[in-house]
């Protein structure tokens, strides 16, 4: 093909790769590779600014994790095997697609040294010991929704069929609050931007958590089902996710909530997985997927109590993916080592098949 050896001239289209030094394309079209039966394209989208924050000394949240999966996206040379995107913050807008316009400019002008104005307002936006105001706490917001967004819009274009935001799954925020460590849903943000061009979203959560944010915000839809495999007694935070969470109006019969107890082991976890999600994505026919896999619902974790190795949400992720459909993959809980160890696992399962 002609046309296709001048698209290949080097100096016209394409830019220096700084890691690898190679020139790659600047925009290189690829649709679902998984229906061509190729290897499907993984990306990795990470802005290294994301882990400069901190929450405070004693906070478990520690966005400082995320560098060490940098690391090892270098050490085990990952980047050879999928593309790396350092994603631009989420603008202001791109934040009132789903906040509230108050809540956003609140985010955009608190600080720990101006804080004091604002005690009537804390209470509002429930701030509080979980979600405590820190310096550069809006910047850390728009990085990490920037990485979700940037990762549905690849999925869109097709240049890949698997996009990763390590930094991203923060399930909890609402509208106009942030709840658990979240401040902005960087998940609902990804999710509106696929809903522009895929006619049904199924979003998966397999964080010890409900994932109660996601589930709001699509609440009243049947263009999203939201699945949420989590710890419920009635106390546990968030306190939602029950069974008989199931949605409203058009939206009844599109939530679906599998409330567990402590204790359950890798077996019955991966048995139960499945036996949910295959009818589900054969009779809801979702023509995108997200996965929030919070690392929480790991053993030994500060915050966890279900007893699941790394292996069980490697077989769960994996299960996903063998229905060959667009996919994202978010972080999201998970406050020990073991976040990183299930990140490189999952890459792992990503890019061998
Ligand atoms: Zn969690």
């Amino acid at each position: 093909m002609t046309s296709s050896t001048s698209w290949l001239d080097e100096d016209l289209t394409f830019s220096n790769d700084a890691k690898t030094n190679k020139k790659t394309p600047f925009y290189e079209p690829i649709v679902n590779s998984f229906e061509s039966g190729n290897k499907p394209h993984v990306s990795y989208h990470y802005n290294p600014d994301v882990s400069n924050y901190h929450y405070g000394v004693r906070h478990p949240m520690k966005p400082f994790r995320l560098m060490l999966t940098d690391h090892l996206v270098i050490a085990y040379k990952l980047y050879e095997k999928m593309d790396l995107y350092t994603p631009r913050r989420a603008t202001r807008e791109e934040l009132l697609e789903f906040h509230s316009e108050d809540y956003v400019k609140f985010l955009e002008t608190v600080t720990p040294d101006n804080v004091n104005k604002y005690s009537q307002v804390l209470k509002k936006f429930n701030i509080g010991d979980d979600c405590p105001i820190f310096d550069g706490m809006y910047d850390y917001c728009s990085l990490y929704a920037g990485g979700s967004i940037d990762a549905s819009r690849k999925l869109i274009n097709g240049m890949s069929d698997i996009a990763i935001n390590w930094s991203g799954g923060l399930h909890h925020a609402k509208k106009y609050e942030p709840s658990g460590f979240c401040y902005v849903n960087d998940i609902v943000l990804g999710i509106l931007n696929l809903l522009r061009t895929h006619p049904r979203v199924l979003y998966i959560d397999i964080d010890l958590h409900h994932g109660d944010g996601v589930q709001e915000a699509f609440y009243l839809t049947d263009r999203v089902m939201t699945v949420s495999f989590h710890k419920y007694n009635g106390e546990f935070f968030p306190g939602t996710g029950n069974y008989d969470e199931t949605g409203v109006g058009k939206g009844k019969h599109f939530s679906l909530n599998v409330p567990l107890q402590d204790g359950i082991d890798d077996e019955s976890y991966i048995n139960l997985f499945k036996s949910v999600i295959e009818p589900v994505i054969t009779t809801f026919k979702p023509t995108a997927i997200i996965q929030q896999c919070g690392a929480d619902s790991l053993g030994c974790d500060r915050l966890g109590c279900f007893n699941l190795n790394i292996k069980a949400h490697g077989e769960c992720v994996n299960f996903v993916r063998s229905f060959g459909l667009p996919m994202m993959v978010v972080g999201g809980g998970g406050y020990t080592p073991r976040n990183v160890n299930l990140f490189l696992d999952l890459i792992i399962h990503f890019i061998q098949i």
